[in-house]
């Protein structure tokens, strides 16, 4: 991993159904090596008002991701949170 890795999610609120897309930054927790090298880990937190109409509704997001094979894209394998979901 080169410096912050980032990746932009998309969130549904729970009150007013509303989408957000949501940039998310990551922190690379762990790393395995497998067949192709490095299975990289990263976790990440985002926590925002939803600007919906009338609704306020606070979103906070957790989500777990990973990058395999290095330099691949980053996939979110859990995320978990109040307010809202990853949709
Ligand atoms: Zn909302």
């Amino acid at each position: 991993m080169k410096g912050t890795e980032y990746m932009k999610v998309c969130v549904i609120c729970d009150k007013c159904g509303k989408k957000h897309s949501v940039e998310i930054d990551l922190d690379q927790v762990d790393s395995y090596e497998r067949g192709m090298g490095p299975e990289i880990f990263y976790e990440g937190e985002a926590e925002f008002i939803c600007d919906g109409c009338n609704c306020g509704n606070k979103i906070n997001v957790q989500i777990q991701a990973s990058e395999y094979p290095e330099g691949d894209e980053i996939r979110v394998y859990n995320s978990f949170g109040s307010g809202g979901q990853i949709c």
